[in-house]
């Protein structure tokens, strides 16, 4: 009797051994599922060892195999790694791999009906309407492929008849019953379809990626350019040439979640005929367990995913893209925490295939990994056509201020009426979602948080509420002060879109203005017709948080206008003077992108920061460099490692009696500097306090092994909880 190693999708340390009945015909990979206790747990198989293992033991059995291609070594030794590297048990990265786990199940089948041409033998005003109805395509998106294919229930619905009528006709054979499957494959991309005739530069680009294609093995490429510049084109023909190099190569687009846009399916719809598979966390459980499915048999060639998608088990993944790499949103903070772009590189590198990191503005890990030759960098410096980059101006708020109660001084003021005459489109950015970031009393001074916390509660008009945006929590706004119950005395301060919103209307009476946040943007049909209306000139002035930085393409936008370039700036992120950069230039990007030239205009009392002086002087390289010296001289990362531990409880005396156990359970290390405990950075969450350590080592100690030797000390009360980031991004 064999014996099967299996690692179950639960956060255990270890796998287990089990018995392989008769018949069951088992290898690595496989997916199975063997009793945990009382329950059947899904798992895969690690290992399948001979029959002297199970001697002398007394082994459960396993209890089935699932019919899909068992998980390849590549992807098995990347969770491996991975589970090290971020200092979790394997079980819980597996559950990640395996979130769409029903796709583990054939596609199930439904029974629809259309109609034959047959008339029935006794026609009656019900069968007649079904008859009718039956000639028409049902509103079903989903099945927009199967023209006239009617569910009974629905047909029934839209003729008014009972579902009886249907099946009558169906039984006289009026209407024909036809099996389907509810989650049928993705259509097959053609990468013989003509994409853009390319740049002089574009084509020496796609050229090496070509190249290194057709070599094979594992290669990693920085592609460098700006907005604009194609970079998406370039990508296009890697794609293409893969799917030409392999029938069953699949291709993984890692976008952030804010950017897979109607848009961009679209694009990759137009180029190669064939809608890539989608994965992000706005999909049905259907459409999840349907790519799922798709990926794990290689039918799905294509998949466009935020980060979680890299975690899918690929059949063949050949390619993986990066695009926008340095966006902040490829970090997953909750649960596992991982950076998606790095893991990118490393699951590229085990499955021996190509990984294409894209950008206008490469963190600066990357750009060093490029200078150090780990990466091919490619650049594109044009944009193709008559379109160029904004000039950008920094507005110095400290000279030229607003007026009272005013968030727009008078350059923007003027600029925008300037705009609005010349009938083209202006874009306000401001990262604030609501009206007004804090609600104080005008009576007492109080400021309004949520309970339990030190988070403030940002007042949103729009809905009338107050509400938490670390923790969700929202009330409708009071009508007088919870603390000293003075009526009216509530008040916003500061500026949130909103706001902003009531500054334009009274300064530009009759443009037509729009607010674009993930507020007023609920729900993929509201953004499209935002987008449309913007990209048909039938909006003058949108404003919007970061939701509008990315992906959009409006051809009579020349203003943009940045109402608070420095509120990025404040808190103490390491990485903040670089994640202004790059948000504010790819906010400017937005201008002028047709033949119209752009105008950016930056609001800073900070006209000196480098950030600041290298964004108006278009200077990314230089910006770089400054932010290169800076992380080397502290030894911060990518020259140095940095990793926290977060550690909560449901109590604050809890949380500081542990913090101070855990303190003294530091193994000593050299060159390692344990910080803390200090507050986390949101110190209550979900009802926990958080306290938080810090560790800093030079880049060649091994973090996570020492991390893993810390936690593996430690007895701590069941009420308190650790996890931990190894390079964490918010701190
Ligand atoms: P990026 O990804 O660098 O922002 P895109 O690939 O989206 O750039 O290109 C920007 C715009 O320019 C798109 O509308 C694209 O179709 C167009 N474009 C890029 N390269 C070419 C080309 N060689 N010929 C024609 N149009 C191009």
């Amino acid at each position: 009797m064999a014996v099967a190693r299996i690692l179950f999708t639960l956060p255990l340390p270890e796998p287990f051994d089990y018995a392989v009945p008769e018949g069951m015909t088992l290898q690595p990979g496989s997916y199975v599922a063997a009793p945990v206790g009382p329950h059947d747990r899904l798992g895969i198989v690690v290992d399948v060892l001979g029959d002297d293992v199970a001697t002398g033991r007394k082994l459960k059995t396993v209890t089935a195999v699932y019919d899909a291609p068992p998980m390849g070594a590549p992807m098995r030794e990347f969770l491996a790694w991975v589970a090290r590297y971020t200092v979790t048990h394997p079980g819980q990265v597996l559950a990640m791999a395996l979130r769409a786990r029903e796709g583990l199940l054939p596609s199930p089948v439904e029974t629809r009906y259309r109609a034959t041409g047959k008339l029935p033998d006794r026609m009656t005003p019900a069968r007649q309407k079904v008859l009718e109805v039956s000639r028409t395509v049902p509103n079903c998106p989903d099945l927009s492929r199967n023209d006239q294919l009617w569910s009974a229930v629905d047909l029934a619905s839209a003729a008014n008849v009972s579902s009886g009528v249907v099946k009558g006709l169906a039984e006289a054979g009026v209407l024909e019953a036809v099996e389907l499957e509810t989650d049928p494959s993705f259509a097959i991309p053609d990468p013989d379809r003509k994409g853009a005739v390319l740049t002089g530069e574009q084509a020496v680009a796609a050229g090496e990626l070509k190249a290194a294609i057709h070599a094979g093995g594992f290669s990693a490429f920085l592609l460098d350019g700006v907005t604009g510049s194609g970079k998406t084109e370039v990508y296009f023909e890697a794609i293409a040439e893969t799917l030409k190099s392999d029938p069953e190569a699949q291709i993984l687009v890692l976008l952030p979640e804010i950017a897979l846009t109607q848009a961009i399916l679209a694009r990759f719809e137009a180029r190669f005929g064939a809608a890539p598979a989608p994965w992000h966390s706005g999909l049905s459980p259907k459409d999840r367990r349907r790519t799922w499915r798709e990926a794990v048999h290689g039918r799905a060639r294509i998949v466009i995913g935020a980060r979680s998608a890299l975690f899918l088990p690929y059949r063949k993944l050949r390619l993986i893209i990066v695009d926008e790499e340095h966006d902040t949103s490829f970090k997953q903070e909750d649960g596992v925490t991982y950076h998606a772009r790095d893991l990118a590189v490393m699951r590229a590198k085990l499955e021996g295939g190509q990984v294409i990191l894209a950008s206008a503005t490469p963190a600066l890990e990357t750009a060093v990994n490029a200078e150090a030759g780990r990466y091919v960098h490619l650049r594109l410096a044009a944009r193709p056509g008559a379109s160029r980059l904004p000039d950008i101006e920094l507005v110095d708020l400290r000279t030229a201020p607003p007026g009272k109660g005013k968030w727009l001084s008078p350059v923007l003021e003027r600029a925008l009426m300037e705009t609005l005459a010349n009938g083209e489109q202006s874009l306000l950015f401001l990262n604030r979602r609501g009206y007004a970031p804090l609600v104080i009393c005008k009576a007492c001074g109080e400021r309004l948080k949520t309970p339990g916390t030190e988070n403030w509660l940002t007042e949103h008009r729009y809905s009338g509420r107050l509400v938490c945006h670390v923790t969700g929590y929202s009330i409708p706004k009071p009508t007088k002060c919870p603390q000293c119950g003075a009526p009216d005395s509530l008040m916003g301060v500061g500026p949130g879109v909103e706001r902003v919103a009531e500054e334009v209307r009274t300064l530009l009476p009759h443009a037509r203005i729009e607010i674009f946040s993930s507020d007023t943007a609920q729900g993929a049909d509201v953004t499209r017709s935002l987008v449309e209306r913007m990209e048909r000139s039938e909006i003058d002035v949108m404003i919007g948080t970061q939701i509008v930085a990315k992906g959009h393409n409006f051809p009579n936008l020349t203003l943009v206008g940045v109402v608070d370039a420095d509120s990025g700036l404040k808190g103490g992120d390491l990485r903040a003077g670089e994640r202004t950069y790059q948000l504010l230039s790819q906010v400017a990007g937005r201008a002028g992108r047709a033949e119209r030239p752009g105008r950016a205009l930056v609001q800073t009392y900070a006209p000196d920061n480098p950030a600041m002086e290298a964004l108006a002087a278009n200077d990314r390289d230089g910006f770089l460099q400054i932010e290169r010296d800076v992380r080397s001289e502290l030894v911060l990362p990518p020259f140095g490692r940095l990793a926290a531990m977060i550690l909560s409880a449901p109590s604050a005396d809890l949380v500081d009696k542990a913090a101070l156990d855990i303190a003294a359970a530091a193994p000593n290390g050299d060159g390692i500097e344990v910080f803390g405990p200090a507050p986390a950075p949101i110190t209550v969450l979900r009802g926990r306090h958080r306290r938080r350590f810090l560790v800093k080592s030079p880049r060649i100690i091994d973090l996570s092994a020492y991390m893993a030797a810390w936690t593996a000390r430690l007895r701590l009360p069941s009420q308190v909880r650790i996890s931990i980031d190894i390079d964490p991004y918010s701190f």
